[in-house]
Parts: structure tokens; sequence; C-alpha cells
């Protein structure tokens, strides 16, 4: 028999249910990725991961053919695309991974209908893109935990299935034609420091990882200098690594290091069963708290730039116009200085990081950005980041700010965080700009804005 693989956020062959499945089950398989422009409708689209996507598919392409097989890569609806390969290759099963978004569910309940109008059906795979299955750990009586510790209680106690073995071999039906892939050097504007995609690297950088600098990971993640966190994330979010093989392979390894990893992991798992739940959370409030937030689009800009006059503020925010990505310290502060210190709804820097980020994901972006203004599962949602003191905490030497700011590449040690102490003379010197706004007001006025006690 023949099967189709739809594959969607799981490029990989190692530990991927949907492939094994139907490499397992059945004689011949089509490969299939279908470049689905309804991404880019529905506002997901942006160079830095279409470049990285262009890898991925090269990559999935390669390992395919290593086992006798290849991609077909399809352009257009999905699902008349699925239909079309399933007349194409008289396949009467399809597998797919199951996914979190409204996007994916409603993909899912279109292909399942068509499928059996074309006499085929649908098998969804769970554990494909989480470690544990949204709705599989759930609290008495609810669809989802909304705060985390008790939920990474049960996560943990839960444990994953078992990693599966890449197939050896992928056998595809003759004469299923498909588009080129799509090549990441025809894709503009995209951020010079991207990093490249696929999973044969991102295999190489996880076992480098969990061999190396992962045992450290408890003490120095926070270190926005030091850069020591995996930076597995985009090739987590593309699914070119299975979170099942990684919380396994990082438990197998064993330590604090290893324990912070997992538990970071657990978070992932946590937005994604949220969302899975609450699928509107992708851009309503996930508890509306009634703000109405300030719209001042000077502000807004001098964000979006790293223009703020915050030096770590405008580190991290050109970090990601830099490299489409930023530290997850970056992330927790100038989401906390948008949505609090200037007050501005969390969509729109949702919105821009959804722009750039080569790992943007609609649960990790959209909930943690709702956590970190107060509408989220924050179970304290009205603390504020003061990025002075976040500075001083996380990058004491200065050093990150020097590396993202060269305007204030010249000031030495923690100075590079307060440009305002220099005397009147030098700081005219810096193309620096003020601070948009003085903290103790950004900090009231939210606090009035919320109804909070001033004290
Ligand atoms: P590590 O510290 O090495 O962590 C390992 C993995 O755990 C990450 O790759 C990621 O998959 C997962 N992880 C870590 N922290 C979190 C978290 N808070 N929530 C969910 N998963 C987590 N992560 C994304 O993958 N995509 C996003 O679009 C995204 N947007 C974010 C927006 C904001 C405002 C904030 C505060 C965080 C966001 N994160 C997002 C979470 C986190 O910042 C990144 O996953 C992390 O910085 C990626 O770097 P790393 O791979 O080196 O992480």
């Amino acid at each position: 028999s023949t099967a189709v693989v739809l594959f969607t956020s799981d490029l990989r062959v190692h530990d991927q249910p949907v492939l094994h499945a139907a490499t397992a089950g059945h004689d011949e398989v089509v490969p299939l990725f279908v470049a689905d422009p309804g991404i880019a409708g529905a506002g997901f689209d942006a160079p830095n991961r279409r470049a990285f996507l262009a890898d991925c598919l090269a990559a999935l392409d390669t390992a395919l053919r290593e086992r006798g097989g290849r991609l077909v890569v399809r352009r257009g609806d999905p699902v008349e695309q699925v239909c079309r390969v399933v007349r194409e290759s008289g396949a009467r099963h399809v597998h797919v991974a199951a996914g979190v978004s409204a996007y994916a569910g409603r993909r899912e309940e279109r292909l399942r209908t068509e499928l059996a109008r074309a006499g085929a059906d649908l098998t969804v795979h769970d554990a494909v893109v989480t470690a544990v299955p949204p709705g599989q750990v759930v609290p008495a009586g609810k669809d989802h935990f909304a705060v985390f510790t008790p939920y990474f209680r049960r996560w943990e106690e839960t444990g994953t299935r078992a990693a599966l073995a890449a197939p050896r071999v992928v056998r595809v039906p003759e004469g299923i034609t498909g588009e080129p892939l799509p090549e990441r050097s025809a894709v503009q504007g995209v951020s010079p420091g991207v990093v490249r995609g696929g999973e044969a690297l991102a295999r190489e950088r996880l076992t480098a990882w969990l061999s190396g600098r992962m045992e450290s990971y408890e003490e120095r993640h926070d270190d926005l200098a030091g850069d020591a966190t995996s930076r597995l994330s985009p090739y987590l979010h593309f699914g070119c690594l299975s979170a099942v093989e990684l919380v396994r392979r990082a438990r197998r390894r064993g330590g604090v290091g290893a324990e912070a990893f997992v538990r970071q992991l657990a978070w992932r798992d946590f937005h994604h069963q949220v969302l899975a739940a609450r699928p509107a959370a992708a851009w309503s409030d996930y508890r509306s708290r009634g703000d109405r937030w300030r719209t001042d689009e000077k502000e807004i800009a001098a964000w979006r730039e790293g223009r703020t006059g915050y030096p770590v503020v405008d580190a991290a925010m050109r970090q990601l116009l830099h490299e489409g990505w930023m530290h997850n310290r970056g992330r927790l502060l100038v989401a906390s200085f948008l949505t609090k210190t200037l007050y501005v709804d969390w969509r729109v820097g949702a919105r821009h990081f959804l722009d750039l980020l080569v790992d943007g994901d609609v649960a990790n972006n959209q909930l943690n950005w709702q956590w970190c203004a107060g509408t989220g599962t924050d179970t304290r949602p009205n603390r504020v980041l003061n990025p002075l003191i976040q500075g001083k905490r996380f990058d004491p030497r200065g050093d990150y700010v020097r590396r993202w700011v060269p305007e204030l590449a010249g000031l030495s040690g923690a100075s590079a965080h307060r440009p305002w102490r220099l005397d009147e003379r030098d700081r005219a010197r810096l193309d620096y700009p003020h601070p948009v706004v003085d903290l103790t007001e950004g900090k009231e006025r939210f606090g009035r804005a919320r109804g909070l006690d001033a004290t």
C-alpha cells in the first residue's frame, strides 16, 4: 500500500513518528511538503524563517535520498495538494503530526473531510512537536494547566514516549512530480546573522551541547554576554530536532544543567498545551485585564530600532535585528519594557518578534508575550522588570551592551549601562539617544492603569 506523509513542523527523519508509522506500515511513501501561501495570509511568514526553512527542506531531501527516497515539494493549499497527491499516487492513507494552532486545527479538519471524500484515511500523530502531547496531563475537570509549576510536576511524572530510530529505507512511488526545492539565496530581506537550518546541523549542535555547555546551563543561562544557552530553538520550531529525543538524551546525561534544560523544554510544552486548549490566545488576551494600552508611534519605533536610550534594551533589540534571535533574558526584559514601562499592547511586540525571529512560533511567542504583559499565565502579572537592575545583574561588565550597541563600545565596564552619567561633553559626543521614558514615570503610569496601590 501507499501512504502520504505530510511534513509540517517536523522536518526530520530521526525520532519522527509520522514518517516512522508510514514507512513501517506501507510499502511506499510520498514524503510531501506543501509551501502554503496561507501561512503568509495568517501573518506568520517572515524572510528569516523562510531562509531557515529552505535549509531545512534541503537537509530533509538529502536525508530521504540517503534512504532511497526524496522530498516532494508542492505549492498551494495543503489540503488540495494532499488530495491531488493521493489521487496521483493511489495512496489510501495520509499521516500528519498533530498541531496546536487554530490554523493547524482547521487544516486537520478539512483534511479529514476531503480525504474521506477521496476514500483515504487520515492518521494524526501525537508527541511529534512536543515531548508530552497537549491534553495528556490536565488538572481534574479542566482541559489544560494555567500555571506552570503544577504542570511541570505532572509533566515530569508522566515521562515521554520512547524515541524512534530513523527509517532505513524510504521507497517513493514512481512518477510523482514536485517543484524544485526553495533556495535560501532567493529569499530577500534576511537578517545578516541568521543561522543555517536543517536536521544534520541540528544534530551536530545537539550532540555538542549535551556533551559540552549544557553542564553549566543552570548557572549561566541568564548571562547575556556569555551566550550559554543551547540556541536550539529554531531547530525545535521547524522540528529538525524532536523534543522527545532532547528530553531523553538530556536526562540520560544527567546533572543540574540537564535538569534546568529539561525544565525549559517543559515550558515549551506548557505553552503548547495552553494554545491547544485556547487557540484564540494567539491574538486575544488569555486573561483580559481591560488594559487601555498606549500607542505612541515614536516610542514604539525607538523600541523596534533599539534606540530607547536604555542600553540593555537596545542591545537586545539590535541582536534581534541582526540575528533573528534574541537571548531569553533579553526577550523578557524588552517585552516588560514595551508592555509595562511603555504600556504598549503586547500584540505590537509579538508582531515585531514574529517578523524577525527564526524561532518565531505561535505558541511560544504569543504566550510568552502574554506572560510578560501580565495578560497570560504569569502568577505575578504586575511585576515590572527594571532595565537598569536587569543590566547590572545579567550583563554586569557591560559586554553585551558593547557587543550590540557600537555607540557605547568606548565605555568601560558597567558604565556602558549608564551613558547619562558621563559629563555633558562626552555624552554629547555619543550618537546615542536619551531615554525615551523615565522609569519611575513608566512604572507609576502602569500602576495607575492597572489600578495598583502606588506603595
Ligand atoms: P535554551 O535556554 O537553550 O532552552 C532550550 C529550549 O527550551 C529552547 O530552544 C526552547 O525550545 C525551550 N524554551 C526555553 N525557554 C522557553 C520559554 N520561556 N517558553 C517556551 N519554550 C522555551 N521561544 C521560541 O521558541 N519561539 C518564540 O517565538 C519565542 N518567543 C518568545 C517571546 C518572548 C517575549 C519571550 C520572553 C520568550 C520567547 N521564547 C520563544 C522563549 C525563549 O526565549 C526561547 O525559546 C529561547 O530564548 C531560545 O533560545 P535557546 O534555544 O538557546 O534556549
